[in-house]
């Protein structure tokens, strides 16, 4: 009897549990991807693989559309965040430590560059005649013209209150001379929204043709920038080494 129940319930028996760990794997799969997926959330194409998991029962849906929901809401707030730490709040230009890193980072790894440095000429007679706010348009209206002089892969930043940067990669000093001057003849052809012209002083240097040093590098371009207002505003001055 024994034996006729096994040769009649063994397959079957088999086949169940055949099933069986089907069954499971299948229910443990999209468990096991998603469990995959959140421990390396932190990358971003993570979102792509998480939409690829095939989640075919209730709590594996749910459990895929909450995480999607919080890493797309994690990566928002994560670029959100790393907006506001980078970027000047008025002019929405490159902030000054930024600017920092990004230049020990090309120093790091042998990039050659060019730095503007400009100010406005005579900012606090605009602020004193027409109010901050107006002020704060004109800074605005230099962030724009500056945008509009410089390519896709220099990095224009607000240096500090009316004092600006640009960074210019690959860039010798003749050719960000030239970015220079086109920056100030247009500001110097342009009203801008306080109703009159606004003009500019430029020093102009770059790494590592003048110095290999972050800080001498804006020492120089803060002379030239100096020299540039003692002789008179509104010119461009290029460093020149030798007369260190
Ligand atoms: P110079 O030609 O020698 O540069 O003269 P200047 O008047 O531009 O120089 P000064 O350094 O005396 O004045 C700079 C002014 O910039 C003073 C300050 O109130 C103004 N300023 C700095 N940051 C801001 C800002 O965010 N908004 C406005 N509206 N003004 C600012
Ligand atoms: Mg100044
Ligand atoms: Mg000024």
């Amino acid at each position: 009897m024994l034996k006729d129940m096994i040769q009649k319930w063994l397959p079957f028996l088999f086949l169940s549990l055949l099933i069986i760990w089907w069954i499971s794997i299948k229910i443990a799969q999209p468990l096991h991807q998603l469990a995959y997926y959140t421990e390396n959330s932190t990358e971003n194409s993570q979102e792509e693989h998480i939409e690829k998991v095939v989640a075919w029962y209730y709590e594996a849906i749910q459990l895929k559309k909450s995480l999607l929901h919080s890493l797309v809401f994690l990566h928002n707030r994560v670029n959100y965040f790393m907006y506001q730490a980078t970027t000047d709040p008025l002019t929405k230009l490159t902030n000054r430590r930024t600017m920092d890193q990004q230049m020990q980072n090309w120093a790091a790894n042998r990039v050659p560059f060019s730095i503007i440095l400009l100010d406005i000429d005579r900012f606090k007679r605009v602020n004193d005649t027409y109010g901050h706010s107006v002020g704060d348009e004109v800074l605005k209206f230099l962030a724009e013209q500056m945008k509009e002089v410089s390519r896709q892969t220099d990095i224009c930043c607000r240096f500090g209150g009316e004092e600006f940067v640009i960074l210019l990669p690959y860039t010798d000093k003749t050719e960000a001379f030239h970015v220079a001057e086109r920056l100030r003849m247009n500001m110097e052809s342009s009203i801008s929204p306080c109703g009159e012209i606004v003009t500019i002083s430029i020093g102009v240097s770059s790494y590592p043709t003048c110095t290999s040093e972050m800080t001498k590098l804006i020492e120089q371009v803060d002379e030239c920038l100096y020299n540039a207002k003692k002789s008179g505003r509104n010119r461009t001055i290029v460093f020149e080494p030798n007369h260190e």
